[in-house]
């Protein structure tokens, strides 16, 4: 059997894909739902990136391809394909998508003031249309998927490796698996994985009731959906901080609400709900998918590491990492979560610039400064 720990997008999707090629798996939460960290609080607009170019750029545009089909047939009641309107943030970012286009992922369409006023927005001097981009309902996609799996409540405490299969300890609580997938999101602190960088960024989401028709998401330095049911989300990610942010007051949504004003009518909003959560992210940005170097022993047995020497990289035995989705985990869990599965099952190639060994030696030379 494997164990999963932690139900958000991530662990969700790495439960789906391995149960999907035939694993036994076990999904367990310290929440008796799934979702209740940073995926039940994301928007979760599944759109390409933007930029000139670049490993970032292509291997999230791979994963948001692999992710809108994912969703649309697994997910059709959850996936609101209305596509996404990327609009510069300012007059610099206005330049800079001259030099964006050309690597831009495709279709899309080149949009002009006039046609994003027709669309209901104002000072929007054009931007990038992705016809094939889309937001999902976060929460539900998770808990949809979870239904069809062996889920379990447990707060995991300690991981103990015993022979040939590793104990999975919480309060009076105790599981054997014989492999495991580490799904925590930002609390990375089950093993020692700080050559990881794994750091959390914390944002808020409001849905907001509203009789405005917008027939699009849209994505600034903020993102707002579509109307459905009277509804819209608006939402973004970008406070650095250590400390887990798990009851948001809404203050947050004030500096969002302003900004949104200015590019469209806000003025019969309702704010109806608040969510606020964390997102994970590595030192580079890239998602972490993979095998878990065992930092202590490798810093046991060879030291001079930290000075410079090789030695070859001891890794955990039959354990997995699946974080650092960032600000996209929508768009990235899916594909990552499935090269994961083919991975564990199947011992398949992982791609190495989501490999997490990709982060070792930098980190262990610098321990030394
Ligand atoms: C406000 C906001 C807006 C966002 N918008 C978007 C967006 O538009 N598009 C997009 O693609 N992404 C978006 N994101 C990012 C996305 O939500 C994250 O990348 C994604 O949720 C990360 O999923 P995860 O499964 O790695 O982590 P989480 O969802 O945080 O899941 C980790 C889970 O592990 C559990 N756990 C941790 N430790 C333990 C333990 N010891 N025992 C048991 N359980 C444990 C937690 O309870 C939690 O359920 C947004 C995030 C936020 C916060």
């Amino acid at each position: 059997m494997i164990c999963i720990i932690g139900a958000g997008v991530a662990g969700v999707m790495a439960a789906h894909f391995l149960s999907e090629e035939g694993a036994e798996v076990l999904l367990v939460d310290r929440s008796s739902v799934p979702a209740s960290g940073g995926s039940g609080a994301a928007g979760a607009f599944i759109s390409p990136k933007i930029g000139k170019g670049g490993p970032l750029q292509e291997l999230t545009n791979e994963a948001f391809a692999f992710a809108q089909r994912f969703y649309r047939e697994n997910f059709p009641k959850h996936f609101h394909g209305d596509g996404v309107l990327r609009i510069p943030k300012d007059s610099d970012d206005e330049k800079r998508f001259e030099l964006y286009e050309a690597f831009n992922y495709r279709p899309y369409e080149r949009w002009d003031a006039a046609r994003a006023e027709a669309a209901g927005l104002r000072n929007v001097p054009g931007g990038f249309y992705f016809p094939e981009a889309g937001d999902a309902d976060a929460p539900e996609i998770c808990r949809v998927a979870a239904e069809r799996l062996n889920f379990r409540q447990m707060e995991v405490e300690r991981l103990e490796f015993a022979g040939n299969s590793w104990r999975i300890i919480g309060a009076g609580d105790l599981i054997e698996a014989e492999h495991v997938v580490l799904a925590t999101g930002y609390e990375s602190d089950l093993l020692d994985l700080r050559y990881m960088g794994i750091r959390g960024l914390w944002g808020s989401r409001g849905d907001y009731a509203t009789s405005r028709q917008f027939p699009i998401s849209l994505h600034k330095d903020f993102s707002l959906s579509s109307t459905r049911h009277g509804r819209i989300k608006l939402g973004a990610t970008h406070v650095k901080s250590p400390q887990p942010c798990r009851i948001c007051d809404g203050r947050p949504l004030a500096t969002l609400e302003a900004k949104a004003a200015e590019i469209t009518d806000t003025s019969d909003f309702r704010l109806v709900e608040t969510f606020c959560g964390m997102r994970s992210t590595s030192r580079d940005h890239f998602p972490i998918v993979g095998p878990v170097i065992d930092v202590p022993r490798m810093l046991a047995e060879t030291p001079a590491i930290t000075r410079g020497a090789k030695a070859p990289l001891i890794h955990l035995e039959k354990l997995s990492v699946l974080n650092g989705l960032g600000g996209r985990g929508f768009v990235f869990a899916p594909l990552m979560a499935r090269s994961l599965a083919r991975y564990i099952l199947h011992g398949e190639a992982l791609d190495p610039r989501v490999h997490p060994d990709r982060l070792f030696w930098k980190w262990v030379r610098r321990m030394e400064n």
